[in-house]
């Protein structure tokens, strides 16, 4: 056992240092992530994280689909609250559920008609969203049993997952072992770092489908009263199957310009051919900053609570979806109905379809090559 894994463990059970064979030497290098039991998957035993930064702020997050249970900010009086949508015991996450604080992957978002071809060969996927592949099919990233690893740099807590995708799983080539390593910095950071290694050429896109409702628990209906902006100047409109055209429409005088604080109900009920097919926004924002630099993406606000959420992303896109699949059929933490834009997420991302796109920056992945991702989402308040 490292020492690192027998920290996580001492930590978990509370058991004392003398218990743990303890010295002064373990004192300091005990970690700040304690462990749980939180259940089980057909694929194993189901461990919840709890991440605590020196502010107080917390993260959980477990090996089943990587997923963020939950994640505290701070209101401007300083009082910390969950601000994601999930479910309280695991067993909500083990039912059908919309993606709540999963890693998405291997390819997030949706591929046409469930094929591409890479090399001149054509791959079949699962169609799981009418005729579309969606978010990795039948059994993506976010129902698997990822490997976890306490990876804490002394006072700053850091989860590694890892999950080896076989050759053929879903459809998609080539064997991927792709790691997700979460980390809570002391800026009231939950920064993610993503890469993938491939043993045959393939297509990855990697992201996080945290629901945010930046209120906090006690928060009453949607988040149509939160702001945002938008670093973007184009989007990618679909077609009624949200499949992007291909097109990059400019965001100028269309209902997508965020490029200003705005309201997110400000003009999602306008009469707009892209807002019937998404009901509501569920679109690709084309960000401004360059691809592969950490560049601030999305700002969000929460007039009531004062909260405020900035992303920043080494990505080209953002998903940004307002939850309008959310249907009132599920009971979540506190037994919550989450109806139509309870939520909002953000997810970073290369463009939907990329794999059939030869105009969108590139998926595919070689062996010879490392993917590699990172998004930080940073909490404060006004
Ligand atoms: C998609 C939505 C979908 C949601 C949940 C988002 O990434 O763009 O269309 O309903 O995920 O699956």
């Amino acid at each position: 056992m490292n020492t690192r894994v027998k920290s996580i463990a001492c930590a978990a059970t509370a058991v004392v240092l003398a218990a743990c064979g303890g010295s002064s030497a373990n004192k300091e290098t005990k970690s700040p992530m304690t462990k749980q039991n939180w259940g089980r998957s057909a694929d194993g035993q189901i461990d919840l994280y709890t991440l605590k930064n020196a502010k107080g702020m917390e993260a959980r997050i477990m090996n089943y689909g990587a997923i963020v249970v939950s994640l505290t900010a701070p209101d401007r009086s300083g009082k910390y609250e969950d601000v994601l949508l999930g479910f309280d015991s695991v067993d909500g996450y083990l039912k059908t559920h919309p993606y709540f604080g999963a890693v998405v992957g291997r390819y997030g978002n949706r591929i046409a008609k469930g094929k591409f071809t890479l090399n001149g060969v054509e791959y079949t996927l699962a169609t799981n969203n009418g005729p579309n592949a969606l978010h990795g099919g039948l059994k993506g990233f976010d129902k698997q049993l990822w490997t976890a690893k306490d990876v804490s740099q002394g006072a700053v807590p850091s989860l590694e997952l890892t999950y080896v995708s076989k050759d053929k799983e879903e459809g998609y080539p080539g064997t991927l072992t792709a790691k997700v390593v979460y980390t809570l910095t002391d800026d009231n950071e939950l920064k993610i770092d993503y890469t993938a290694t491939t043993d045959k050429d393939t297509v990855v896109n990697l992201t996080n489908h945290s629901y945010f409702h930046l209120g906090g628990p006690s928060a009453q209906g949607d988040i149509t009263n939160h702001e945002i902006t938008i670093n973007s100047s184009r989007f990618t409109p679909v077609d009624a199957t949200l499949i992007p055209t291909g097109e990059l429409r400019q965001v100028t005088e269309t209902p997508f310009d965020f490029r200003e604080p705005t309201r997110i109900g400000a003009r999602i009920g306008e009469s707009h051919e892209q807002l019937t097919f998404g009901r509501g926004f569920d679109h690709n924002f084309v960000l401004n900053g360059e691809q592969g630099v950490l560049s601030p993406a999305v700002r969000v606000t929460e007039p009531k609570s004062g909260r405020i959420m900035e992303v920043l992303t080494t990505e080209p896109g953002v998903q940004f979806y307002t939850g309008n699949f959310l249907d009132g059929t599920l009971a979540g933490k506190g037994s919550k109905v989450y109806k139509q834009r309870f939520g909002f997420c953000l997810e970073t991302q290369h463009f939907p379809d990329s794999p059939n796109k030869p105009q969108f920056p590139s998926t595919v992945l070689k062996p010879d090559g490392t993917y590699r991702s990172t998004t930080v989402y940073r909490f404060s308040a006004q």
